[in-house]
């Protein structure tokens, strides 16, 4: 499918030009591993990650403690922390979903998502500790979006992909993983399940009606359902669709930070009543 999806885009010169940037930074070395291993409280190693949001290497940082349930099958992680990074979409441009502007977008964002990656794994071997960049979209071992939920960057939405406060659902992720003790960064809820719950601007908009009213059972977990069978085919012809992501409220600049102050001021009204 992914081969299709590559067929399909290669149409559009840019988008190989892009990729072949995106490989060159994932497959460039990092730098060696220091002789010292620094020794900081797990506070202090998550409270530096702050200095790469600061300089706009990201726009966002959590970190989980690795569960073997976010492997992927025939696969192995040894590392027992995994710092996510998010970075976020250029609204004007994901908002022309699903033309070009937006799938290169998308792609621009892979690219700098990858480069985080690399400049965190990085940073942590200049401390003296052993890191891994995991770089988007293809992750390999790693499925990143449970850590990202796990991690604090939001909620899972009915399109699918996490909604997070400040950025809706136009972001995207990498990972570093290591066993540097970093400390774990606290899950967040911001009201957005109940939102979904009476919403449908995701589901009206989405072409081949891939996005379901109700949530469903996926292998033992009650959760909102994407049909890949319908959403794939629709996906792969036009560079990455993200319509879901570009229409959600949430999305829009400025809205989501303000619909969550006004979604826990109402929760908290009915919980005093
Ligand atoms: S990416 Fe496009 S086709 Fe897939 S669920 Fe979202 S709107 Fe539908
Ligand atoms: S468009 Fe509406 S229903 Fe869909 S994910 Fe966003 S808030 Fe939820």
């Amino acid at each position: 499918m992914q081969g299709y999806f590559y067929q399909q885009s290669a149409k559009v010169p840019e988008f190989g030009e892009k990729r072949a940037q995106r490989m060159e930074i994932a497959e460039a070395p990092l730098p060696p591993l220091a002789e010292q291993k620094r020794q900081a409280t797990p506070v202090e190693w998550t409270g530096e990650l702050d200095q790469f949001v600061a300089s706009h290497v990201c726009d966002m940082t959590g970190v989980a403690e690795m569960k073997p349930e976010w492997v992927f099958e025939g696969y192995h992680i040894a590392q027992s922390r995994v710092i996510m990074l998010g970075v976020h979409h250029n609204y004007d441009a994901i908002a022309k979903a699903p033309e070009v502007e937006a799938g290169l977008q998308v792609v621009d964002q892979y690219i700098r998502a990858a480069r985080a990656a690399k400049i965190v794994a990085g940073w942590i071997r200049t401390q003296g500790w052993e890191a891994e960049a995991v770089t988007g979209p293809m992750t390999g071992s790693l499925t990143m979006i449970p850590p990202a939920l796990a991690c604090g960057f939001g909620e899972l939405g009915k399109h699918g992909s996490i909604i997070n406060p400040e950025f809706g659902a136009s972001f995207r992720l990498s990972a570093v993983l290591t066993d540097a003790p970093f400390a774990v960064t606290p899950t967040r809820s911001h009201g957005v399940d109940d939102f979904c719950q009476n919403c449908r601007i995701c589901e009206d908009a989405c072409p081949p009606e891939a996005l379901s009213a109700e949530k469903q059972v996926v292998r033992g977990v009650r959760k909102w359902y994407v049909d890949f069978d319908r959403c794939l085919p629709f996906f792969n012809q036009t560079h990455g669709c993200a319509i879901c992501i570009a229409v959600c409220p949430w999305s829009r600049p400025g809205v989501g930070v303000n619909l969550a102050a006004k979604l826990a001021r109402r929760a908290e009204r009915s919980a005093a009543d």
